[in-house]
């Protein structure tokens, strides 16, 4: 099966595709070390995704199909589609650093801030200037965002926060916190809730590094070790709340359909790329491996499932960028994600043995990225909800168990 994507018959996009290539191959040098893995990557390899982040927003290519006038490069699908997959092909995540709020941030202030702050916050964002984390999990749970306890309290022309985050942000500098917090204790639940642009030097707010087992897998953007954030009386401006106090609920709904996916993927996921290729190259007793007959059913398990995960991201990025009507489809693919991960995980291990198990480049494929990967695939029922949590959210949608279907996120 091949799904690449052709622009051959349109001579503009042809150019530009050249344009983009020729350009990535002048600004994102192939060789530069890359940690494989991404708990342990260096501030000098942080520094370097920073650089490129920063180039790219400058041509508007990070974020291609965000408003022009908000910093946004402005571009149609099919130009997004050429940057992603040139992007792919140089192996550089978009974003090329861990900025998780950063697009999130971007959507939601889109959508539910005033003009002022989509001029003060966005722009930054979108041009790669600013590194923004995503604070929502907190100790006491994160599958029930609705419970946040993290507290704001008004005082003149200000927020007052005091509480924990937990899970949260990675290694290295940040600019921003985009902040869900509690605005009133007694309030409804679904009415007591808004989001915060906390800048990352406000006094009083405190980072814990966590000793965590996995972080995100190969391939997507590395992040360091997890860590726990503190707001002990952190005083910010009353301009920073987005989509006005208490209506943080309507607000999430933009936030969380991007973060389960609603945007879609063009993702290859380059370990396994490789792990074909070490299959078919690495002999054991005298034949490569992936003549085994059952490593053979395995592999080909594996690639059909992948190429299942690959199409229900590109679906969702067609619905999203073409703005055709969405429900259940991004939540879908995220979960489709993380069960094939799982599984994928599983498989690789009864292929490579313990082989697949230990991170010693001297015995293992991919100098460790296919350990990270196996590592991953438990981890990844985990972050922006869980396994269980999309599972509630497709019924919701379906109308499963309930009267009503519930409705997709508004996205930009
Ligand atoms: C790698 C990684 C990165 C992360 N990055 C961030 C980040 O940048 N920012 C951030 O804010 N958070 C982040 N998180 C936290 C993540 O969002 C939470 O782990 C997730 O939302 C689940 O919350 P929890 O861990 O508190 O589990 P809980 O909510 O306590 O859930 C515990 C268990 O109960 C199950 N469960 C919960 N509710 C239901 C239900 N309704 N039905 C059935 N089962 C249910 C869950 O599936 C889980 O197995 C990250 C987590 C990971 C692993």
């Amino acid at each position: 099966m091949n799904f690449d994507l052709n622009f051959a018959t349109n001579p503009d996009l042809v150019a530009f595709q050249d344009e983009v290539h020729t350009w990535l191959e002048e600004n994102a040098p192939r060789d530069v070390p890359r940690s494989a893995d991404p708990i342990l990557y260096t501030h000098e390899e942080f520094e370097w995704r920073r650089d490129i982040g920063r180039k790219l927003g400058a041509k508007g290519w990070l974020y291609p199909t965000f408003p022009s006038e908000y910093g946004g490069g402005g571009l149609d699908l099919d130009r997004a589609t050429i940057i992603q997959l040139a992007l792919d092909e140089h192996r550089i995540p978009v974003p090329p650093y861990y900025n998780s709020g950063g697009p999130l941030a971007a959507a939601s202030i889109l959508v539910w801030g005033t003009e002022e702050q989509k001029r003060f916050f966005v722009p930054p964002i979108l041009r790669g200037e600013t590194v923004t984390w995503q604070l929502l999990t907190e100790p006491q749970g994160g599958s029930d965002l609705a419970t946040v306890t993290t507290r704001a309290t008004k005082d003149g022309d200000d927020y007052v926060i005091n509480g924990q985050k937990v899970f949260v942000g990675g290694a290295y500098e940040f600019d921003y916190a985009w902040t869900i917090v509690n605005t009133d204790p007694l309030g409804p639940r679904h009415q007591n809730v808004s989001w915060l642009m906390v800048p990352a030097k406000s006094e009083g707010m405190t980072r814990q590094s966590l000793d965590l087992f996995t972080v995100h897998g190969a391939g997507e953007s590395p992040v360091g070790p997890k860590e726990a954030v503190f707001f002990d009386n952190v005083r910010v401006p009353a301009f920073n709340l987005v989509g006005g106090e208490n209506n943080g609920w309507k607000v999430a709904s933009t936030h969380l359909e991007y973060e389960h996916g609603g945007a879609g993927h063009l993702r290859n996921i380059w370990v396994l790329d490789e792990f074909f290729q070490y299959c078919k190259e690495t002999k054991f007793r005298g034949k490569p491996i992936s003549e085994n007959p059952d490593v053979r059913d395995i592999l080909a398990d594996v690639w059909a499932d992948y190429q299942v995960d690959k199409l229900l991201g590109m679906r969702t990025f067609w619905l999203h960028h073409t703005k055709r009507p969405m429900s259940y489809e991004g939540i879908q693919s995220t979960f489709y994600h993380r069960m094939f991960s799982l599984r994928t995980s599983q498989r690789i291990q009864q292929a490579l043995g313990y082989f697949g198990l230990v991170s010693d480049p001297q015995w293992t494929p991919n100098e460790g990225r296919t350990e990270v990967f196996v590592r991953y695939g438990l981890g990844s029922l985990h972050g922006g909800g869980t396994h269980d949590t999309d599972r509630v959210i497709m019924s919701r949608r379906m109308g499963l168990g309930r009267n009503a279907s519930e409705s997709a996120g508004q996205m930009v």
